[in-house]
């Protein structure tokens, strides 16, 4: 086998074991002498899939009774769309807290369909910090805050959820669900997409609380309204059925490792031995974020010289590190570390960068 290590932003890394049961099970699913993929979604197994995934998750999160987990299509940004259809009516505002570009893609998106404000932002600090949120200048009229906890493309990561008291909290965890324990009973609503912590692409996690679920706008299209996949257990439709099932042996794999705070402990390890390599480098790689914002998902940084961070980016490929290269809008370096990223991946990423200085500091 010859698999690298994998520090793609997402799609992202999956644990080498839980591919390789999916592939024992792809030609033919255990008793079923066929394919999930080759099954009706109105089938037993797939019913039982379905149900299961959405359990482990309840599980896995230990949300209590009045949320629902909630199988979409689409990504999350179809959920930038969605949460405004759903929730923002007229005469109400949606308070947008701004920390990176996804951020402003839902609150772009929001836009399109009724009033929206910014409530924080730290977009003229060029993301590099996060906004102060203790406190937030909220009308009564507001009809939800919406923030991303984790800005997968800056690198910074919120380590506090503001008080927005009797008004619903969104949050899109999409690149740190599952990574870290969380109190997730203040977010009134929470989504992510699967290609980071999750699974693979194609499947959308939406878990949603019963008091919100009733501020549901009922004058769209049933295939926009989250009442709809209530009702339907996210059946309405034909589901991503392989997607779905990925995400089971992801949650089961979530288990055996320990659960969220077994994660949790392993990957402040692992973005610990990045920041202490940028750190200790005396500014040949440079943190992009300041320290109090960092994030233990994707760690980002920037080398004084951009030829050189091309040829660090060049050399890592050709020693067997894929995906270092920082997004196309901001440049510079980012290694994604998610839950699936092993200890070991960012031991020897340490090394190299340690190794790459001496030879270029
Ligand atoms: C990756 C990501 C998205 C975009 O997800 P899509 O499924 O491609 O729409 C949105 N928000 C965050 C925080 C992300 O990390």
């Amino acid at each position: 086998m010859n698999r690298v290590y994998n520090f793609n932003p997402g799609p992202a890394a999956l644990p080498l074991e839980v591919l390789q049961q999916g592939q024992q099970d792809f030609v033919e699913y255990p008793s079923y002498g066929m394919s999930l993929m080759e099954m009706s979604h109105r089938s037993k197994a797939v019913e039982q899939l379905n149900e299961e995934t959405q359990e482990l998750l309840i599980q896995v999160l230990d949300l209590p009774k009045d949320y629902h987990v909630l199988f979409m299509g689409g990504g999350a940004s179809t959920q930038f769309a969605l949460t405004a259809m759903n929730f923002l009516k007229s005469g109400r505002v949606g308070s947008y807290i701004l920390t990176g570009s996804f951020s402003e893609k839902a609150y772009a998106e929001a836009q399109t369909i009724g009033h929206v404000n910014i409530v924080a932002s730290s977009k003229e600090h060029q993301w590099r910090i996060l906004p102060q949120i203790k406190t937030l200048p909220l009308a009564s009229h507001t009809a939800y805050v919406h923030m991303t906890t984790n800005n997968t493309i800056e690198g910074s990561q919120f380590h506090e959820i503001p008080d927005t008291e009797q008004i619903p909290l969104i949050g899109d965890m999409t690149s740190d669900i599952l990574s870290r324990r969380m109190d997730w009973t203040r977010f009134a609503m929470f989504y992510a997409a699967a290609q980071k912590n999750l699974g693979p692409a194609g499947v959308t996690a939406v878990m949603i609380r019963d008091d919100l679920l009733r501020e549901c706008n009922e004058h769209i299209p049933a295939v926009f309204k989250y009442t709809t996949y209530v009702q339907h257990k996210s059946l309405y439709n034909t589901p991503p059925v392989h997607s779905i099932y990925m995400m089971k042996l992801v949650l089961q794999w979530v288990m055996r490792q320990g659960g969220i705070a077994a994660l949790e402990e392993q990957n402040e390890r692992k973005a610990g031995l990045l920041y202490e390599a940028i750190d200790a480098s005396h500014g040949f790689y440079q943190g992009i974020v300041d320290p109090s914002a960092r994030s233990v998902m994707n760690v980002t940084w920037r080398m004084e010289d951009e030829h050189i961070a091309k040829r660090f980016v060049q050399e890592a490929e050709r020693s067997g590190f894929a995906g270092l290269a920082g997004h196309r809008s901001v440049g510079g370096l980012r290694a994604s570390i998610y839950n699936a990223v092993p200890l070991e991946a960012c031991k020897a990423l340490a090394a190299f960068m340690w190794d790459f200085q001496q030879r270029n500091g």
